[in-house]
């Protein structure tokens, strides 16, 4: 009897310090988890919260291969990585999917368990070795489908399809909070940049970007070229075909404007119908060459307003910045010279005749 009552409480007590060990075991994942969470929150831009996730994550859960696949319908994600100088390539384990039916039909509920190549290929791309044991996690909000985050072990017991996932779902469900917020913040910040009208970007993203470009010609000793376009006798369009048929032609202007210049280049609607762009190292001959070419281009096109096809003309005036390293003017004061500068050779193409290109010379660090 009492041998029996010995090897009972000998039982008990190695049941116990199991539990009191498994009690540890979760209270450092929950620690981890928390000290994960809230490093996330913290941070404020997209680049920031993929590489948490696809680089320290593998540290705080103890995993082998993490990959984040992003559903980036309108290519807005790329371009604001791009835009931050994150490299966009899946080698790193990011992807970006024009659409979500490659991975829907595995994504739309999470997959836990051993890696089976009918449930899990293309989830871990430009891997030298597969996982053994995977969690595929949708990540949504707001019933929006943003993507998966997708977990990989080399232990085969890691992720068991029989264990409970409240600890995946609460994971990836801050993710998408996280995401989803930085995605609107994003789109509010480029959306502030860009006249609806016409689709380029506004005079504000031209003042927020001239000091860097004057700052950036400046240390590499190139000149800046600045061209102010102003549509001729633009308002009998209004007066002849409304403002519906004003509105098209302004956006088929700035369109055949910007396919004329380079990528890089700034070009913004500055108001009305006026359109202003900011060509880097470009010297005075190169920037009047290409307003002219664009002038021509503009002349040359045939806009389709009501059925009935009408063409329209633009004056363009063109100054130069060329640093002459006194630094004697501070940027901002420079940026106002240029832009006035081709403004007012504008004004001498309108007095001229306008459908014509006026140069209004070199604007230099000193006040003429
Ligand atoms: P000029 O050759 O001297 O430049 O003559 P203009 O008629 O183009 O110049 P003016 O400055 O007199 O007219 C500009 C017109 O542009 C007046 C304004 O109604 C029109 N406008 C400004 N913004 C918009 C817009 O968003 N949509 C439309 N449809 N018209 C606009
Ligand atoms: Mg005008
Ligand atoms: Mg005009």
């Amino acid at each position: 009897m009492e041998e029996d009552l010995t090897t009972d409480l000998v039982a008990l007590q190695s049941h116990l310090e199991t539990m009191f060990e498994r009690v540890q075991q979760n209270s450092v994942t929950l620690q981890k988890f928390r000290a994960f969470e809230i490093r996330l929150l913290k941070l404020n831009s997209l680049p920031d919260i993929i590489d948490h996730l696809l680089e320290e994550a593998k540290n705080y859960f103890d995993l082998d291969v993490i990959s984040l696949c992003l559903i980036d319908e309108t290519g807005e994600i790329a371009k604001t990585l791009i835009d931050n100088g994150y490299p966009c390539s899946s080698t790193n384990g990011l992807m970006l999917l024009g659409s979500e039916t490659p991975i829907k039909s595995t994504a739309i509920q999470s997959y836990i368990g051993v890696y089976e190549d009918s449930q899990c290929t293309g989830f871990f791309p430009h891997i030298e070795k597969q996982p053994v044991s995977v969690a595929i996690t949708p990540l949504t909000r707001r019933s929006k489908y943003l993507g998966t985050l997708n977990l990989g072990s080399y232990q085969l017991d890691r992720f068991a399809d029989n264990m409970a996932t409240d600890f995946i779902e609460h994971l990836s469900s801050v993710i998408s909070v996280c995401l989803e917020n930085n995605l609107h913040v994003e789109e509010i910040k480029r959306g502030s940049y860009i006249d609806a009208l016409t689709g380029v970007n506004n005079r504000r993203f031209l003042e927020q970007r001239i000091g860097e470009e004057l700052n950036y010609c400046q240390r590499n000793a190139e000149p800046l070229s600045c061209q102010f376009f102003d549509i001729d006798f633009f308002k009998s369009v209004n007066d002849k075909y409304g403002h519906q048929g004003g509105d098209l032609v302004l956006s088929m202007v700035a369109t055949a404007i910007k396919n004329q210049l380079r990528d890089n280049d700034i070009f913004v609607r500055y108001g009305g119908e006026e359109f202003v762009a900011l060509l880097s190292n470009t010297d005075e001959l190169k920037a009047l060459e290409i307003a002219e070419r664009v002038r021509k281009a503009i002349q040359a096109l045939v806009i389709a307003v009501n059925d009935i096809s009408i063409s329209v003309t633009v004056s363009i005036g063109v100054s130069t910045y060329v640093s002459d390293s006194t630094s004697i003017s501070i940027n901002s004061e420079i940026a106002t010279r240029l832009v006035k500068s081709a403004d007012s050779a504008l004004y001498k193409a309108k007095h001229n005749g306008r459908n014509r290109v006026e140069n209004g010379g070199i604007v230099s660090d000193k006040q003429a």
